[in-house]
Order: C-alpha cells, then sequence, then structure tokens
C-alpha cells in the first residue's frame, strides 16, 4: 500500500478540514442567535443551498475578509431573501465583504441588478467591486 506517499496531502487536507470547522463555528457564534439555526441549516445542506453564506465562509477561511465579531443581522437576512446573493462588494471601511444580487445577463463581472446595502450595515462605510480598504493587520505577505 503507497500509503507514505500520499501523507503530506493528507495532512494538509486534514489541516484544512479543520481550519473550515473552526471559522464555520466562529462564523456561527458571530450570527445573530435568532438566524443561526437557519443558517447553520443552509451551511449544512450544501453548496446550492445558501451558496452565498458559503462563498461568503469560503473567503473568510481563505482570508480574503475578516470575521466581524457580530455579524449585522440585515447581512444575513439578504442572504435568506435572495437565494442567488453573493458576497461580492466589499466595505471600503472595514473589508466586510458584502452580498449583492448579480445580473443573470452579465454575471459576476458585470452590471448588478441588485445593490443590496449602498452602505455598509458594519461600520457606515462604502461598498463596491474590490475596493481598497485598510483593515488593521490584514496584508497578505505576498
Ligand atoms: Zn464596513
Amino acid at each position: 500500500m503507497p500509503d507514505t506517499q500520499s501523507l503530506p496531502l493528507k495532512k494538509w487536507s486534514v489541516s484544512v478540514e479543520h481550519r473550515r470547522e473552526d471559522v464555520r463555528r466562529m462564523f456561527l457564534g458571530a450570527i445573530a442567535p435568532s438566524q443561526r439555526a437557519k443558517v447553520e441549516e443552509s451551511l449544512a445542506a450544501g453548496r446550492y443551498t445558501g451558496v452565498g453564506l458559503h462563498a461568503w465562509l469560503d473567503s473568510i477561511i481563505s482570508e480574503e475578509t475578516y470575521l466581524p465579531s457580530e455579524i449585522p443581522p440585515s447581512l444575513v437576512q439578504a442572504y435568506f431573501d435572495y437565494p442567488e446573493a453573493l458576497p461580492l462588494h466589499n466595505c471600503e471601511n472595514c473589508g466586510l465583504h458584502i452580498p449583492i444580487v448579480p445580473s443573470p445577463l452579465y454575471g459576476f463581472e458585470g452590471e448588478t441588478d441588485h445593490v443590496l446595502f449602498p452602505t455598509c450595515p458594519s461600520c457606515g462605510g462604502r461598498t463596491g467591486w474590490y475596493l481598497p480598504h485598510m483593515a488593521a493587520g490584514q496584508k497578505s505577505g505576498h
């Protein structure tokens, strides 16, 4: 059995899974108690349910965005109201990812049909496509 050959890859994927589970727990902890069960359900149901919540969680895991200590309920509600919403905008002030409803005509990189939050529900900053932000200590070392 070529067990030794697959060991490094195994180790790596185990730590990714650990991180995913840790971040998922923190993410759920930051969500308002009244919404938590529903979000947990969407995350458990697979990627075609709550696709935006999955994308958001992924971007927190990969450190593209940060996890606020308390996620504004209006932000979570947007994912419930618009199942196709995706976290494609971000806040120029705090870097929070903001959901929009992508236009079915132009896809993710074109015009947006629906800007749900012209200002950040967490800090009131401006939101938009990949706005630069100065989140403290978030610069990656590339
Ligand atoms: Zn903000």
